[in-house]
Formats: structure tokens, C-alpha cells, sequence
């Protein structure tokens, strides 16, 4: 039988260890070397706390969660489709933002500073789909760390990961290192073999380089869908999203819009005039403005919400970027966030959270926890 750990449940809980295991030595369980905590005491301190305890359909649910872990048991009869979301990630130079930009059939890269992706955009684009345009979601990452950082706090946003290969190039370290992050975070790969226009482009030895690293192309047999692009002519770039949305269809993506919302940041900063804003992913729900939400060490009522484009909305749905202003200050990209019933709660889960990042701090410095004799000397 699964447990959890004493660090997993305070995460859970946001509430901080020492608390937790406060509360088990009162109850006069001492908890052992491991620290794994069975169901029983799991449930034990949630009914403490009066957090309830999910005890799902196992198979039902664990076939659900691994599509998506934001979705609880509630939800489950009440799913509907939800757009994809999907990262560009690649080498440097070999094509991200044009392709985006294409997409976008905006100028991003001709405006960036020095050419740099500068902060995390969330963009929503309508594909045609045999004729009919459907939603998805694009996130451009600057680089991998946004993309890592995510992963590292337990976020995992994205659907599908397009991973553009320069054909003149081939397999860089950051290839490698994309295509790491994909399979470590379990999301499908569509590669976009890019700058197929270019004298010394040579598409097929780039998918040489990928099959003899485990992913084979489609074409050849395996199940890897490699499109040939060119961002900046803007060539076979229909493809590729068909290819996306195909890919995507088979994820069978789902989300309860009729729920609180919850999902992630994207981004986050200060405004000179707005005070703190920052971009969530709806990953399950509806955030409507005037919802109370807490995200990190963050909190506050939604005073206003900006969709992709600037344009004011009243509430936004699943998988929809938003920009949320009205927080208490700035949350961290990674932070999740959820709507909760009053102000109240969320400002005593922030600080709860506050106070565990603060040990967490405390315990990072502190070493291996020992104390030996010649220390203390
Ligand atoms: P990023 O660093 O991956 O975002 O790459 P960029 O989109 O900034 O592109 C780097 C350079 O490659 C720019 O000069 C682009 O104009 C050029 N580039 C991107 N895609 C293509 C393409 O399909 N063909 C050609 N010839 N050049 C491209
Ligand atoms: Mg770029």
C-alpha cells in the first residue's frame, strides 16, 4: 500500500513539517527513520486539519490523473475537451520564435531586444482542424530553465512539447536537453525539422540523429511525427500544427469547467501602475473575476483579468492563458494557484506556505541535520 512522505503531506497541507509531525508525536506516533506516513495516518492528520481526503475509483482515477494530475475525482462526470497546450522549445537560432511568430502571424522576433526571447508569453491561436478552427495554446519559453523550473515545483502545464531542429544544424545540446525535459515530464514530442529552405539543410540526416537517440520518425516506421518546416518562409506550418492537433486529439485532453479554477503561473512581475501581475494557466475550472485565489505566498481577489491580446474578460475557461491583476505581491512562475471561499483562508494558506518556504530555506542551510561532537566545539 502507497503512503506518503511527511514532506509530500506539509506540501499538500502547505503547512510546514515540524507541525505535522507535532501533531503525530501528540498523537504519540513517532514517526520512523523513512518518514512515510501509511493511509491511515494520512487521513488521520487531514481530518485533523478538516482537509478531506481524496480516496478515488483507483483505476478510474489513476487513468485520469496520469493525464492530468489537476483533475480530483469530483470532476470526472462532468469533463469536456479542452484546448492544447502546447511549448516550442529548441537550440538557440534554430528557429523558435519565428516559428511562433509565424504562427502568431505577429513580429515578435523582429521587436525582441537582440533577438532574446524576453519573459514567458502564453498565446491563444485558432488552427484549422479539417476546415474548422480550434483553440490551442502556445507558450514561448525563454530557453529550458522556465520549462525545468516548472517541472522542478511539480508543474506540469504543457501537452505537447515541439521541439525544433535546425536542418542546416542538426542535434544541439539544448535539443538534447529539450528533449529531456519532455520525456522527464511524460509529454509527447512533435519535432519540427526547421529551415528546410536553406542551402545545406539536410532534413533526413537530422532524422538520422533522432532515431539513433530513440526517436524514430513516423516515416520510418517509428512514432515520432517529424514535420518539415520552414518558419521563416512560412512552408508546411499547417502541417505541422495538423500534426499537433492530431496528436492532441489522441490525449483526449479534459478538463470541468463547471468547478473553482486551478492551474499554474506562467509569468510574474510588478507593474509600475497594474502593482503585481501575473499569467495563470487555467488547467481545470473557470476563473471568473472577483474569485479569491492563492498562488505561492501569494493572494488576493481578482480585480481584473486581460486575456492574451489585452482584451478585459469576465472569466476564462480551461487551458486559457490570463493575466491576473489584484494579487497581495508577486507569485513565482511554477506556484500554482487556486480559487478558494474567502479571503481569510487564502491569506492563512500563503502565510502557511510562506512559513514552509521559509524552512525549507532554514533546513537547505543547515546541512545534513547532524549534530556531532566536533561541531558543536
Ligand atoms: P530562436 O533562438 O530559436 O528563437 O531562433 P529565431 O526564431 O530567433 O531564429 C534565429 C535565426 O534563424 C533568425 O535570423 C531567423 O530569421 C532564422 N530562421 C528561423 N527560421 C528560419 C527558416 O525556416 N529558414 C531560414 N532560412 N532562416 C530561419
Ligand atoms: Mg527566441
Amino acid at each position: 500500500e502507497k503512503g506518503m512522505s511527511i514532506e509530500e503531506l506539509a506540501y499538500n497541507l502547505t503547512m510546514g513539517e515540524g507541525e505535522i509531525l507535532g501533531l503525530l508525536f501528540s498523537k504519540g506516533i513517532k514517526p520512523d527513520g523513512v518518514q512515510t506516513l501509511d493511509k491511515e495516518m494520512v487521513k488521520m492528520v487531514c481530518k485533523e486539519y478538516e482537509v478531506e481526503v481524496i480516496d478515488a475509483d483507483p483505476v478510474k482515477f489513476e487513468e485520469m490523473a496520469k493525464k492530468n494530475e489537476i483533475l480530483d475525482e469530483d470532476d470526472l462526470d462532468k469533463l469536456q475537451d479542452r484546448p492544447p497546450v502546447l511549448t516550442i522549445m529548441g537550440h538557440v537560432d534554430h528557429g523558435k520564435t519565428t516559428l511562433l511568430d509565424h504562427i502568431r502571424k505577429s513580429k515578435v522576433a523582429a521587436s525582441e531586444a537582440g533577438g532574446i526571447t524576453q519573459g514567458i508569453g502564453a498565446y491563444k491561436v485558432m488552427v484549422p482542424v479539417d476546415g474548422k478552427l480550434q483553440p490551442c495554446v502556445f507558450l514561448d519559453t525563454p530557453g529550458h530553465e522556465a520549462f525545468g523550473a516548472m517541472r522542478a515545483r511539480g508543474a506540469r502545464v504543457t501537452d505537447i512539447a515541439i521541439i525544433v531542429v535546425a536542418a542546416d544544424d542538426g542535434i544541439r545540446p539544448q535539443t538534447n536537453e529539450a528533449i529531456a525535459h519532455a520525456k522527464a515530464a511524460g509529454v509527447p514530442i512533435v519535432i519540427a525539422i526547421n529551415k528546410i529552405d536553406k542551402d545545406g539543410a539536410n532534413p533526413e540526416r537530422v532524422m538520422q540523429e533522432l532515431s539513433s537517440i530513440g526517436l524514430m520518425p513516423e516515416d520510418w516506421g517509428g512514432d515520432v511525427p517529424m514535420v518539415q518546416i520552414s518558419a521563416l518562409k512560412g512552408e508546411n506550418i499547417d502541417d505541422l500544427l495538423e500534426t499537433v492537433m492530431l496528436v492532441a486529439e489522441l490525449q483526449e485532453l479534459k478538463a470541468n469547467p463547471d468547478r473553482n479554477a486551478k492551474g499554474t503561473v506562467i509569468e510574474a512581475g510588478l507593474d509600475k501602475s497594474k502593482g503585481p501581475v501575473a499569467t495563470f494557466i487555467i488547467q481545470n475550472g473557470t476563473l471568473k473575476r472577483g474569485d479569491v485565489v492563492v498562488c505561492g505566498e501569494a493572494f488576493g481577489k481578482v480585480r481584473a483579468l486581460f486575456e492574451d491580446g489585452g482584451k478585459r474578460v469576465d472569466q476564462v475557461g480551461p487551458s486559457i492563458p490570463v493575466q491576473v491583476i489584484g494579487l497581495s505581491n508577486v507569485p513565482i512562475a511554477g506556484d500554482e494557484f487556486e480559487v478558494v471561499a474567502s479571503l481569510d483562508i487564502a491569506r492563512e494558506r500563503a502565510e502557511a506556505r510562506a512559513e514552509l518556504l521559509w524552512d525549507e530555506r532554514i533546513s537547505a542551510k543547515a546541512g545534513d541535520g547532524k549534530v556531532t561532537l566536533s561541531s558543536l566545539a
